[in-house]
């Protein structure tokens, strides 16, 4: 059933990374207990800027959501537990500060009643978007697209194969892993409800060909499922970014999805392992996601494994649970190695695309030199897997030329730091790519405002000088009637006629 992937595509670039996995895999997922507070970004996975649906002081209950529903807002955020809102207030998060609804959490975990949803209203595909959106579910390998639009988008297209991304190639994290280890036969549900839900004809799950364990389990899944005809396996070489959505489309099919384009509309769509269980999970009983599996590891941490979390959390209790830090903790990230976040306090929460916590050492951060001037070597274009050439990226990126930037394929760049790992001259270029997506993107934003602003502006503008040429024609045909006896006459006569119509509407006026 599983194949190694021989003859298929080829990783461009990339890197072989230490794995460091095998301190967290190794322990079974063990849940972490109920925090005294959860904590739950606005605007982070809830995404655009979306309006609390809860007040100060208001008690909430298990699954109720927190944000209200509305156009353009993707997915919903639910409280994991019951409890009172005690603040909605800037708060800590990954990568900065964000307004958060803080619940404290009265212990009684009272949930909302809830049902399995209506599968026959999925097979719409408004209702499929917006049902899914409701629940909560996006994706949880870390990017966090709504999965909702993902499949409904899917849908329409026309799908060849649906790959589950289990290939977590990002150093230290393992939570795919043993997921697969121990729930298979829920990724392997979620999977065939995707397919259903797609119209799409086979899925291939998409593993590392160093965890053997999640293999076993997963093809014996596959085996008890209801439709082991339509799944495969295909394990893929332990190279890092071979886990990106784009990475893992080439190295299994050959294909490579157009840079301006998306997996659909090469015929493939990709999900994570986690997002299928998810799915599975809602599917079942209707529950939205207030839950994830973190890996929670590194050598600053007493026992590093992977916890079974409520949303929100905040990192200090995963830390807590797991034994809490050793003394030589120097730096806390939250997400991957690679591709993660240091965080300047335990205090952030775990949202929907946390799924790694690295307590990290200085010996595992190793030391990075001060940066200098780029000497050429070429080494980072070597290794991009994006194809892309990250020293000239990096000289527009200086000079802020965002029109070279969009010509060197700026927003094809992954940012999965393969470009700073082998930079001799130690140039942090993927937080400069990072940087110069967020400031091309606003300047777009800006333009695309000002091109709004302008544009009503222009309609006001037409609109006064077409009421004033209606006017002055209006003026002109008065004036031109007070010159002409009979039309004059006619007019009065005409005014008078209409007044006592108004007036008295029984009148004769033969
Ligand atoms: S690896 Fe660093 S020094 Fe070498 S070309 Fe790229 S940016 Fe310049
Ligand atoms: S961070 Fe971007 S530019 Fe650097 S190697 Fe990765 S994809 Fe290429």
């Amino acid at each position: 059933m599983s194949v190694a992937l021989e003859g298929h595509g080829r990783l461009a670039g990339g890197l072989l990374l230490p794995g460091r996995k095998a301190q967290s895999a190794a322990l079974p997922i063990a849940e972490a207990p109920l925090p005294v507070e959860l904590i739950y970004p606005l605007g982070a996975d809830a995404g655009g800027d979306p309006e609390p649906a809860v007040r100060m002081g208001e008690t909430v209950l298990g699954d109720q959501p927190l944000v209200r529903a509305r156009e353009g807002q993707p997915v919903l955020v639910h409280a994991a537990s019951s409890g009172r809102v005690v603040a909605i207030e800037p708060r800590p998060v990954a990568g900065g500060e964000a307004p958060c609804i803080v619940i404290a959490v009265d212990g009684r975990d009272e949930r909302l009643p809830c049902a399995p949803p209506d599968v026959a209203l999925l097979r719409d595909s408004p209702a499929l978007n917006a049902m899914l959106a409701a629940a909560g579910l996006a994706g949880l390998g870390g990017a966090g697209f709504a999965t909702g639009a993902k499949l409904a988008a899917a849908r329409q297209q026309g799908l060849r194969a649906l790959l589950i991304n289990a290939a977590e190639c990002e150093p230290y994290l393992s939570c795919d892993d043993r997921l697969l280890r121990e729930r298979a036969p829920e990724v392997v549900a979620g999977t065939l409800a995707m397919l259903a839900l797609t119209g799409c004809p086979a899925a291939v799950f998409v593993l590392e060909e160093d965890t053997p364990e999640a293999l076993a389990a997963l093809e014996t899944a596959i085996r008890q499922s209801s439709d082991p005809g339509v799944l495969s396996i295909v394990t893929v070489p332990t190279i890092y970014p071979s886990g990106g959505e784009r990475q893992l489309i080439t190295l299994v099919t050959g294909e490579q999805v157009p840079a301006e384009g998306y997996p659909p509309d090469i015929g493939y769509l990709c999900h994570n392992a986690g997002t299928a269980a998810a799915l599975f999970a809602y599917l079942d009983t209707g529950r939205p996601l207030t839950r994830r599996i973190v890996t929670v590891t590194g050598g600053g941490v007493a026992q590093p494994r992977n916890l079974d979390v409520r949303l929100g959390t905040p990192i200090a209790e995963l830390i807590r649970t797991c034994g809490g830090y050793r003394p030589e903790v120097a730096r806390l990230i939250v997400g991957g190695a690679m591709t993660g976040r240091a965080v300047a306090c335990d205090e952030v929460p775990v949202t929907r695309s946390t799924h790694g916590v690295i307590a990290a050492t200085a010996a595992e951060l190793g030391q990075r030199g001060e940066a200098v001037a780029c000497i050429r070597c070429g080494e980072c274009a070597e290794h991009c897997p994006a194809g892309l050439s990250p020293q000239l990226l990096h000289r527009a990126t200086q000079r802020q030329d965002d029109v070279a930037l969009d010509g060197l394929g700026l927003f094809a760049c992954i940012e999965c730091g393969c470009c700073d790992l082998v930079c001799p001259s130690h140039i942090p270029l993927t937080e400069q790519f990072r940087v110069a997506k967020r400031r091309v993107w606003l300047r777009a934003v800006d333009r695309e405002r000002a091109r709004l602003a302008e544009a009503r502006h222009l309609a006001r503008e037409r609109r006064l000088t077409r009421r004033l040429a209606e006017r002055e024609a209006a003026l002109e045909r008065r004036r031109r009637a007070a010159r002409d006896p009979a039309a004059s006459s006619a007019a009065i006569a005409d005014i008078l006629r209409r007044a006592r119509r108004e007036t008295d509407p029984g009148r004769d006026e033969s």
